[in-house]
């Protein structure tokens, strides 16, 4: 299973199989909206807090 790291509180979020780049995920801790992108089309997802 995926997972990225919130950006504000550090906490792993586990992604579903259709999270996928440019899709907004909240953090199961803080409730932070995070958009998440990636360096090369789908791999290595990460977490960007959304403003
Ligand atoms: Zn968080």
């Amino acid at each position: 299973m995926r997972e990225v790291n919130c950006p504000v509180c550090q906490a792993s979020i586990f992604l579903d199989e259709e999270d996928k780049k440019g899709d907004t995920v909240y953090c199961s801790y803080c409730g932070s909206p995070l958009k998440l992108s990636a360096k090369k089309d789908d791999e290595e997802l990460m977490a960007e807090e959304e403003d």
